[in-house]
């Protein structure tokens, strides 16, 4: 329970009528209620900490450097404005700015003589009535409560009197973009020409909804949040007057919780004094209000379970990390929040990352310099992104989730699970075959996960290079694409065109069906394509060919096809027949079913899905194989020199092709 201490007590001796807490009419928009105290003494009516230590003069504001330099020259100047707009988020003292300059107007010094100054004595009949909120000319109005033109009106009628007590009349309009569109219009005439013995002073937290015509007859100034050292030193001030002792980390706490508003971290520390004490904390003689109290005040999950959690999922222990959850959620913390305190977090470290001084800065607890640093100092900069953006997304899945700590759990699971994956640049740049050199690449499979354990062995297609035996591994290759194979590769070949497709005979005779069609696709286009998708190969015995064609196949096919192998080839034994036998699948047909073979390897491999864990919305692409011919089929066993003339070869510096290619392909 806090008592008005005796400062209060003088302090209060000089103001007759001391103002009620809360909005009115002119009134302030007033701090949040003051926690309720048991025991408060009736006789002295208890003041929040945030009107009882409100600044009373331009000294007392805290954090506001600029302006107060600004305003001071204005008064050494005798150049004030008549109208001022006060803009910054809540709490950081723009009515109270708007007091003090309504006293260094109207303030006539101790003996009743003196001018206007930046430096209001405090004592005259003018300082002491605006101080206590009574000055019959400095009136204040909440435009939130009062938009209308009416209510504006009022307004530009009193400017037309004259000054009942004081130098200059003051009109104080808080939270003015609410003001209707015809309320600043009735303004405007008046601002544009402004009585002599008027100012205006608005104060606004959203200045893009002022509009320009009146920003521009005022003079602006833009309060700016109060660092957060700044705060706690305030903090640890005001505590020491009300004989209160806190630890330096539970101040700092407050003084982050306030973010950059002075009255919000004094109405925290007025909460935290009242739970303090009831928990014998805080006296004089007891211990220290802790910065555990004021996290569990603050509904902040303890520090170190923060840590805790973080830890566990960088280390990829779902076990742990779920362990912690469970704890938290016994005590009936939220687990979103509790995700939301890790995000932070993550954000701490990767700042102390950036800017390793911070670890050095008393703007941070003790933990996030310690633990933070420590952090920050093993874990790169790429996973703290990938796990950023994980538990944003993770954040919205739980707002939209039934239950929030089942999603809660699934997105620490997640992170768990891609904890030892490399991040997704190293990802890249291994599927890219562009670092040989580095270890082999580790996917965690969590238990109860069979499917990565399960993977079929991806069909080999024959290499030139040869097969021998070894583990799976999936590879871009040189030109592009992604090879499923048996056995790593060594790095890319870009020569393998050449290796592979030495320039062919044109008219060496083909020894297979394949290359019998092969031999046809530069010399008839037509005969080519009907071959490829409508002829199914019975036997193949040079001279004697035996084909069975689809319904609706090219008319007088096998004849076409007999006199191109005759005139390419110089040879007229060759005979093509049609049979009534089933025989082969077309060559299309065949290529479809090895891509979906490689589609099938592809998906089922270990890499591609951890792949799709890191991007969840990854779609596996086209898989091609450039080691497959142009009928999509793995090269025969075949001596040079008996290639079609004009299949398209990549040119020998495939190496340039190579990204455009990985750009269309795979992970779309
Ligand atoms: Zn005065």
């Amino acid at each position: 329970m806090t008592v008005p201490s005796d400062q209060d007590r003088s302090e209060e001796a000089g103001l007759p009528a001391p103002p009620a807490d809360g909005p009115g009419l002119f009134g302030d928009a007033g701090p949040p209620p003051a926690p309720v105290t048991p025991d408060a003494a009736p006789a002295a009516p208890y003041r929040v900490l945030a009107r009882k230590y409100r600044p009373t003069t331009f000294d007392d504001l805290i954090g506001q450097e600029t302006t107060v330099r600004i305003l001071r020259n204005a008064f050494a100047l005798g150049r004030v404005a008549h109208a001022f707009m006060l803009t910054g988020v809540r709490g950081v003292g723009k009515t109270t700015t708007a007091r003090i300059i309504a006293r260094a107007l109207n303030c006539t010094g101790p003996d009743g003589k003196g001018g206007p100054t930046a430096d209001p004595c405090g004592v005259c009949p003018n300082c002491v009535a605006i101080l206590a909120d009574r000055h019959p000319d400095v009136l204040e109005m909440d435009a939130a409560s009062r938009t209308g033109v009416d209510d504006v009106r009022e307004i530009i009628e009193a400017t037309r009197f004259r000054p009942m007590q004081g130098r200059m009349k003051v009109f104080i309009i808080d939270e003015v973009h609410m003001l209707s569109r015809n309320a600043f219009n009735a303004l405007l005439k008046t601002l544009e020409e402004p009585p002599a013995q008027v100012t205006f002073i608005f104060a606004t937290t959203e200045l893009r909804k002022v509009p320009v015509t009146v920003l521009s007859r005022c003079q602006t100034f833009a309060l700016r949040r109060v660092p957060q050292v700044e705060l706690a030193a305030h903090f640890d001030r005001v505590a020491q007057a009300e004989h209160v002792r806190f630890s330096p980390d539970a101040l700092s706490l407050i003084a982050r919780a306030a973010d950059g508003s002075v009255r919000d971290g004094l109405s925290l520390l007025d909460q935290a004094i009242a739970q303090g004490t009831l928990d014998g904390e805080g006296g004089t003689d007891a211990a220290p209000i802790g910065v555990d109290l004021v996290a569990g005040m603050l509904g902040l999950a303890d520090r170190g379970l923060v840590f805790d959690l973080l830890d566990a999922v960088l280390e990829g222990r779902p076990d742990r990390a779920l362990a912690i959850t469970a704890d938290v959620y016994v005590r009936g913390g939220d687990l979103g929040v509790m995700l939301g305190d890790v995000l932070e977090l993550v954000h701490t470290v990767s700042r102390i990352k950036a800017i390793p001084a911070l670890r050095n800065n008393p703007e941070l607890p003790e933990a996030e310099r310690e633990r933070g640093a420590a952090l920050a100092e093993r874990v790169p900069v790429p996973v703290l992104g990938r796990t950023w953006q994980m538990l944003l997304k993770g954040l919205s899945e739980v707002e939209q989730a039934p239950d929030r700590r089942q999603a809660a759990e699934m997105v620490l699971i997640r992170l768990c699970y891609v904890a030892d994956l490399p991040p997704p640049g190293d990802l890249v740049r291994r599927m890219l075959g562009q670092d040989a050199q580095a270890a082999p690449l580790r996917v965690s499979e969590p238990a109860g996960d069979g499917g990565g354990a399960a993977t079929p062995a991806a069909p080999a297609p024959p290499t030139t290079s040869g097969n021998p035996n070894g583990g799976g591994g999936v590879r871009m290759v040189a030109n592009g694409g992604m090879r499923v194979e048996t056995t790593p590769q060594p790095a890319p070949r870009t020569g393998k065109v050449a290796e592979t497709a030495p320039m062919p005979d044109p008219v060496a005779p083909p020894r297979t069906w394949r290359e019998a069609v092969a031999f046809v696709s530069g010399r008839d286009a037509m005969l080519h394509g009907h071959l490829r998708h409508a002829t199914h190969l019975v036997s193949f015995a040079p001279p004697l060919i035996e084909i069975r064609i689809e319904r609706n196949s090219l008319p007088g096919l096998a004849r076409r096809l007999e006199t191109v192998l005759r005139e390419g080839t110089g040879d007229p034994a060759w005979q093509v027949r049609l049979s009534e036998e089933e025989g082969e699948a077309t060559l299309a047909e065949q290529g479809a079913e090895i891509i979906q073979l490689h589609r099938a390897a592809a998906q089922a491999h270990p890499l591609v899905q951890a792949a799709m864990q890191v991007f969840p919305t990854a779609r596996l692409g086209e898989v091609t194989d450039h080691a497959l011919d142009d009928y999509g089929l793995p090269p025969e066993e075949m001596a040079a020199g008996n290639l079609a003339p004009d299949l398209e070869f990549a040119p020998l510096d495939a190496d340039l092709v190579e990204e455009d290619d990985l750009d269309s392909d795979d992970f779309a």
